[in-house]
C-alpha cells in the first residue's frame, strides 16, 4: 500500500501502464482488477482521512511501490471519482 502524493510520483507506473496497456476492470467503486503478465490483481483506492491511499497485491505493491497495476486503476478511478464529485 502507498499513500497517493502526486502525479510525479506515478510518472514510471504510468509509462509501464501505457507499454503493458493492462485490462481494468470494475468491481465497485475503488476496488478493482488489472490484468498482469501471468495474473490478475485487485487493486483498491479509498480516501481515508484526506489522504488517498493505493494497495495492489502485488509484490511491488506489497512492498509500497507505486507499480502500473495501480497507475492504470487510478487513472480509471479519478475518472470515476470526478463523475461523483
Ligand atoms: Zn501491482
Amino acid at each position: 500500500m502507498f499513500i497517493l502524493r502526486s502525479k510525479e510520483q506515478l510518472q514510471k507506473a504510468i509509462e509501464r501502464a501505457k507499454a503493458n496497456r493492462p485490462r481494468v476492470s470494475f468491481k465497485s467503486f475503488g476496488r478493482y482488477v488489472v490484468t498482469g503478465a501471468s495474473r490478475d490483481y485487485s487493486v483498491t483506492c479509498e480516501r481515508k482521512n484526506g489522504v488517498k491511499l493505493v494497495a495492489c497485491e502485488c509484490i511491488a505493491g506489497q512492498y509500497g511501490s507505486p507499480c502500473y497495476h495501480a497507475a492504470a486503476a487510478l487513472s480509471l478511478h479519478v475518472g470515476l471519482a470526478a463523475q461523483r464529485a
